[in-house]
């Protein structure tokens, strides 16, 4: 084994970055590695944002996207672009974070060229290869060709031995997205935007809203935004604040229905440090995100979650998660419950973390020495 050796994180979209921002960071400290940074520009103006908050300066672009790409033209620009990066840096171990198709990409690019893949956030599952489309299929090729499994949560752990991974190459870490927001939150970021500050400083009730899972794309997303308009109506006093995704099919869907609404905030993304800042502050989380599930529980945010599965289960299991799919009565029903219903309110909102105890960087480095160069693995987060 050499004495230092060189690692490459590849990532492409927003909460890719945010995941291994507190893993490059660290890798930034470490004596014995040495680190490299390779954006895909999936979500630029997006991924800018996160790397600012954490002082990361990509070295490579490969500058895959275009509006309107299908995934295969997507994945074959990740194959195409990598490629002689790879070849030309020649790193000792490629990362890679999450489930999206630069994920499943660039590691299948690393193996290729006989690169060790690390896959963070490994051992996520739904059980159902169609949902979340195409995640669930990426993150099962990406952990057939993985050398070390970094895996959030025991439970994760228990997916990949389930598939016959070898059990001495999964590390359980925590999820690296609770030292982010941890890291974020002690900043204390401004809020840039004036009618949020002010509802932040005014303590206003808040309906926060994110939605922009593809598989959720048309009818589902017209009904999300139906029962938006219904529940402003219904609530005059709770203001709806909706960071909307960047991506137009995800805009046409919902915002035509909230058009008029006095009571209905609909922002630009939002920077991570004001995105943190607004979620503190709200009273019940409604969304399809996969890292707001995991982050709100941590700050004691009742979270209904607008899919019919997850491959998150744990806050489910401690109560402050409650899956509620895409019909809209529902929808309507569940929000109105927890704003009317103190009982039903208390019951989910309470502070846990399954996710992680903002240790997971430090125990995906130890990971990666003892993998790399040698030295001692920390003890496994337990959940
Ligand atoms: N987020 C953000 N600004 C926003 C909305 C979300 O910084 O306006 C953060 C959020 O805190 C979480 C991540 O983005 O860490 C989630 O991203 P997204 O919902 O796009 O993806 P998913 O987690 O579903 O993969």
């Amino acid at each position: 084994m050499s004495t230092t050796a060189r690692v490459m994180t590849v990532y492409g979209t927003r909460p890719e970055a945010i995941k291994v921002a507190p893993i490059i960071r660290a890798l930034e400290d470490s004596p014995l590695l040495e680190s490299t940074t390779v954006v895909t520009g999936q979500h630029r103006e997006m991924l800018d944002q996160v790397n600012e908050i954490f002082g990361i300066v990509p070295d490579h672009d490969l500058d895959v996207f275009a509006h309107g790409q299908g995934l295969n033209t997507l994945m074959a620009k990740v194959f195409e672009r990598l490629d002689p990066v790879l070849e030309r840096e020649r790193p000792d171990a490629l990362i890679v974070q999450g489930d999206t198709s630069t994920v499943a990409g660039a590691s299948i690019a690393a193996f290729y060229r006989q690169i060790p893949v690390v896959h963070v956030e490994a051992g996520l599952r739904s059980g159902n290869i169609h949902s979340p489309f195409p995640e669930e299929a990426n993150r099962k090729l990406t952990s057939q060709v993985t050398t070390l499994h970094l895996a959030p949560t025991p439970t994760s752990k228990q997916n990949l031995l389930r598939e016959a991974i070898d059990e001495s190459t999964v590390v359980v870490t925590g999820n690296t997205v609770i030292d982010a927001l941890f890291h974020t939150v002690e900043q204390g970021l401004p809020i840039t935007d004036p009618r949020l500050a002010d509802l932040v400083a005014r303590e206003a009730p808040l309906l926060l809203v994110t939605s922009h899972r593809r598989e959720n794309w048309g009818g589902a997303m017209e009904g999300v935004g139906r029962a938006l308009r219904h529940l402003a109506e219904a609530f005059p006093d709770v203001t709806t604040v909706l960071p909307a995704h960047r991506n137009p099919i995800v805009r046409e869907a919902v915002l035509p229905h909230l058009e008029g609404l006095d009571n209905v905030v609909v922002t630009e993304p939002l920077a991570y440090g004001e995105f943190t800042r607004v979620m503190a502050a709200s009273t019940v989380v409604l969304t399809d995100s996969g890292g707001v599930q995991e982050e709100a529980p941590s700050l004691g945010k009742p979270v209904l979650v607008m899919r019919e599965n997850t491959e998150r289960p744990e806050a489910v299991d401690a109560g402050t998660v409650r899956l509620i799919g895409t019909d809209q009565q529902r929808i309507i029903d569940e929000v109105t419950s927890l704003f009317t219903n103190e009982a039903a309110y208390a019951e989910m909102a309470n502070a846990v973390n399954p996710y992680g105890d903002g240790r997971a960087a430090a125990r995906s480095i130890a990971a990666l020495e003892h993998l790399l160069v040698g030295g001692e693995r920390l003890p496994d987060f337990e959940g």
